[in-house]
């Protein structure tokens, strides 16, 4: 009989007659004619929302459907940070939900995701930054969330080899997430799926969605390279094409897609234990458990589809690597690569029912909806089954544009690449 849960047990066994009694991940799946719930995008958000949805609210006909592959998109193009750093009442208790989560998760899923608390940390350089920082701590912990101070004696006991004695921008503390961390990026979408799989959702893989079929102002279904599959609910979770497939419904999304490219290096010995991020440009440093140094910064400063950046990025990016940490300049680059990103007018997402009945919208995740994939898909799941929007989610509305009711962490406007 194939071996189906992870287990020492199962490693054993399955190590002891040659690993060939592991049960697929997920099922290939063909459409149905019809599903209660139809989830568009199979990435980390809408695999989250199906898992949710099979799990807390039982008995659903459910399907995902993914134009390409599982893993193919942003959830496995992301540098893999996850973090509740955040100020804002909207944001903070979303984020710190999606951290709780992310604790849970391997048990919750039986999937090693590899969630690795290693901590982020946020430098600044200027008094002004420091008591920006000094309030969001501030703001985090009145949420109950761990945030710790470090002046640039702790900064540098931790981090010694950053550039502290003749840079342009000294650096002079940072503000310390210990919960916050690294979560192995595919292995949230396979352990979802998988999971997802489980409690009998159908994967779509191969399968575009080309229109939303609307009759009497109500989706009903949409409509596919593989044909007609019809709907009680459609939820559109498709990260950086939201704009395109919210247009087959006739919906212009407050929304431009842009691309957001990482970089990886050779594998090096460890040297980096948590995340950083530089403070007086857009650069973020991690390193993987191969050894590989996962870095990124800006989105490429102009609206796109493709899954591909170009150089002044990459430029702009190496630059700020260097500022930081000289010694980067002696490393190899190994990969580097694209991903689109929904870039919402504030910064922050979407988590509502669309003007059409039957029809719901997950988006405008910007850089960082990776570390948001478990609260997102729990919220989703919960706005799709009951109507209303989960508590920690009740800000993410569509018409808080037009209200002027805006969640702008970083107070920068209507202006996409200072998210
Ligand atoms: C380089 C990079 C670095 C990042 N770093 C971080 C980070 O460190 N931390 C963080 O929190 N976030 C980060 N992000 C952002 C994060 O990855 C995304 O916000 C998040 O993954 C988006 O949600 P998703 O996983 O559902 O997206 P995706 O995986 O892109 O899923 C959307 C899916 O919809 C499918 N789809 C689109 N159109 C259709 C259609 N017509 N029919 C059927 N399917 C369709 C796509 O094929 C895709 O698989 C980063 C992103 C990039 C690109």
């Amino acid at each position: 009989m194939p071996t189906d849960r992870y287990s020492l047990f199962s490693l054993l066994r399955e190590g002891l007659r040659g690993n060939t009694g592991w049960k697929a991940a997920w099922r290939k799946a063909a459409p149905a004619p019809a599903y209660d719930y139809v989830i568009v995008g199979g990435g980390g958000h809408g695999l989250a929302t199906a898992y949710y949805l099979a799990r807390r609210y039982g008995g659903l006909r459910i399907a995902v459907v993914e134009k390409g592959w599982i893993g193919g998109g942003n959830v496995g193009r992301n540098t893999t940070i996850v973090r509740s750093n955040y100020l804002l009442p909207g944001n903070e208790p979303f984020y710190e939900c999606s951290m709780k989560l992310w604790e849970g998760l391997e048990q919750d899923i039986n999937y090693n995701a590899m969630v690795s608390q290693r901590g982020v940390l946020n430098l600044f350089h200027n008094d002004a930054q420091r008591n920006a920082y000094i309030r969001r701590g501030n703001g985090m912990r009145l949420h109950g969330v761990d945030a710790e101070l470090l002046d640039a004696t702790a900064v540098r006991e931790k981090l010694p080899f950053l550039n502290f004695d003749d840079a342009r921008f000294p650096i002079r503390g940072g503000l310390l997430q210990p919960r916050g961390g690294t979560v192995r990026h595919d292995a949230v979408a396979w352990g979802y799926a998988r999971a997802a799989d489980r409690l009998g959702v159908d994967i779509i893989e191969n399968c575009e969605v080309t229109g939303i079929r609307i009759e009497r102002g109500r989706a009903v279904g949409v409509e596919t390279s593989r044909g007609f599959v019809g709907a009680g609910k459609v939820g559109l979770a498709c990260a950086g094409n939201s704009s395109r497939v919210a247009a087959m419904a006739g919906l212009r999304l407050p929304i431009e897609s842009h691309v957001l490219q990482a970089f990886v290096s050779e594998g090096l010995k460890p040297f980096i234990d948590c995340v950083v991020t530089f403070g007086a440009g857009h650069f973020y440093i991690s390193q993987s458990d191969k050894g590989g140094l996962v870095f990124g910064g800006d989105i490429d400063g102009y609206n796109s589809y493709a899954q591909r950046g170009n150089l002044p990025v990459i430029e702009d990016v190496c630059e700020g690597g260097m500022a930081l940490m000289p010694r980067i300049g002696r490393v190899r680059l190994l990969r580097h690569w694209g991903g689109l990103m929904d870039m919402s007018m504030d910064g922050s997402p979407i988590i509502d029912r669309t003007p059409v009945d039957g029809l719901y919208l997950n988006a405008g995740w910007c850089y960082g909806g990776f570390k948001a994939t478990p609260a997102s898909g729990l919220c989703f799941a919960h706005l799709l089954a009951r109507d209303e929007p989960h508590p920690v989610a009740t800000a993410y509305r569509l018409d808080r544009f037009a209200r002027g009711a805006v969640i702008d962490e970083k107070g920068m406007g209507a202006q996409p690449n200072l998210h």
